[in-house]
């Protein structure tokens, strides 16, 4: 763990250790932390908050640009950290290393421009102005599907704003953390404005997040359940809080869509990270006109798709991150396929050869799928593409709508009016339009309802980590 500027041991000299997802083997072990060490970080952030909040914001993006080069530098050792811990193909590793190394060097330039404001009053002996200050001590938490890219896109807002940091990185992917601490260090952060504390069991660390007086703000990536409870124990000291939670994106394929092009694009979304992801579409609405032509083409792709270790060639499903996944996506599939869907393409769990060492599961399309089934509901985080067969676009629109999620939404159309009337109409943070990658550093990315609250990325990614201050000078 990272320490006040040490590497150090947890306190009780535990560890746990690192698993690679593609066959099960130890990589090696880190720090096992306890509340007690989640103290010692946060006491030191505190400790270091005055001196940081108080730099320049030249002297701070100066950081986070040295920070932004390291990674570039060694982007195919992070990659190859992340692909053995993670399982994601290489190539895929290391473009998320490149998004990941984006919001340092967007936020290294965005801290120049914390601008206040000096407002005009009603009276004339009076003058507002405005002032923007960091908020203070930042908890951040993150998941382990994107190991790297979650981390960046939290610690590079709070010390472009000033803040100092306490992360928890997910258990199955401390290396990756590890690694960017070292960046960090390297780049000239001072002791203690950014900290690592390394778990195996996250409820005692996030306790302690939730209740010291000295953290003035959560931020936290992962799943739902654990956003709206942590969410909550943060209400109890008003904390402010940002959540970046669950998803079940549907993916429109119009009338007036090219099918197969529609399908190219649904296909390299809803795989990428062997669908591990919170902007994976998980509903695919394909009008009538074109359902045939676009499964006939998505089945194809998906029936090429290789299975295996990410490092080697031409895989494109890397494993899931362990075993209560595979029952996760399997359980959705067998209930799809028992109240009436159809699998056009896998349907089950890979289990063949070298593949019976890890958590893999076959790339599935299914068809023919209702209301009725989980997986028109709930997130699957997992390969598998559900297809819907629909006639008419208001009822698409209210078929797309009726998730308690709103992450991220789709649409391939040619028609420009029926593009605009589904942007407007879709309650969904992020959309799609004939565009599967809907996202930049400096882009607002965020959900709505239960994918929580709060952006990350662009000027609203910094503003959460911004107080706004304001002084009323009576002259
Ligand atoms: P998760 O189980 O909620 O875990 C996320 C993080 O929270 C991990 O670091 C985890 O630690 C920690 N955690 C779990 N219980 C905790 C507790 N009681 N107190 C403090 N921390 C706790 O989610 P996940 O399975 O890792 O991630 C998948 C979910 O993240 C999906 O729902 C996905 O949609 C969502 N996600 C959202 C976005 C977005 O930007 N909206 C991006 C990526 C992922 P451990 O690993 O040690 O359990």
């Amino acid at each position: 763990m990272y320490i006040d500027g040490e590497w150090q041991s947890a306190s009780g000299g535990k560890t746990f250790e690192v698993l690679n997802p593609a066959d099960g083997a130890v990589i090696t072990t880190v720090p096992d932390g306890a509340a007690v060490d989640a103290r010692r970080a946060i006491e030191a952030a505190d400790g270091a908050f005055g001196a940081w909040s108080r730099t320049t914001a030249y002297f701070r993006a100066d950081i986070l640009q040295k920070a932004h080069r390291l990674m570039l530098e060694r982007k195919e050792d992070l990659a190859h950290t992340l692909t053995g811990e993670q399982g994601k193909p290489i190539r895929s590793a290391r473009i998320e290393v490149q998004y990941a190394a984006d919001f340092l060097q967007w936020f290294a330039e965005e801290a120049k421009r914390i601008n206040g404001e000096i407002l005009p009053s009603a009276r004339n002996d009076q003058r507002f102005m405005v002032l923007r200050q960091p908020v203070g001590v930042v908890a951040a938490i993150t998941p382990w599907n994107y190991p790297i890219s979650m981390i960046t896109r939290k610690v590079g807002p709070a010390l472009a704003a000033g803040c100092t940091v306490v992360l928890k990185p997910a258990e199955a992917t401390p290396l990756c953390a590890i690694e960017m601490f070292k960046i960090f260090e390297e780049a000239g952060v001072p002791k203690g404005a950014v900290n690592l504390v390394t778990a195996s069991d996250p409820k005692p660390i996030g306790a302690e997040l939730t209740s010291h007086p000295a953290i003035r703000k959560l931020t936290f990536t992962g799943s739902t359940a654990v956003g709206k409870m942590l969410a909550a124990e943060a209400a109890g000291r008003m904390k402010r809080v940002s959540m970046e939670l669950g998803g079940h994106a549907p993916f429109i394929v119009c009338e007036d869509a090219d099918p197969v092009h529609a399908a190219k694009g649904g296909s390299l979304v809803k795989f990428l990270n062997t669908g591990q992801a919170c902007i994976s579409p998980n509903r695919f609405y394909v009008h009538r006109s074109n359902y045939d032509a676009f499964l006939e083409a998505l089945t194809a792709r998906v029936s090429k798709m290789k299975a295996g270790s990410g490092f080697e060639d031409g895989v494109g499903i890397g494993p899931l991150v362990n075993e209560a996944a595979i029952e996760k996506v399997d359980g959705q599939v067998r209930d799809a396929l028992t109240k009436g869907a159809k699998a056009f393409a896998g349907g089950a769990p890979l289990t063949d050869g070298a593949l019976s060492k890890g958590h893999f599961y076959a790339p599935t399309v299914l068809a023919g799928v209702t209301p009725d089934m989980r997986i028109y509901h709930e997130e699957t985080f997992g390969p598998v593409a559900p297809v819907i067969r629909y006639d008419d676009e208001d009822d698409v629109l209210a078929m797309a709508n009726d998730t308690e999620y709103g992450l991220a939404a789709y649409i391939y159309t040619q028609n420009l009016s029926r593009a605009m009337r589904l942007f407007e109409g879709l309650k969904f943070g992020i959309i799609g339009i004939n565009d599967i990658n809907p996202t930049s550093a400096a882009a607002p990315f965020g959900g709505m309802k239960n994918s929580g609250v709060g952006r990350e990325g662009a000027r609203e990614g910094l503003d959460e980590y911004l107080e706004t201050k304001l002084g009323g000078f009576a002259i």
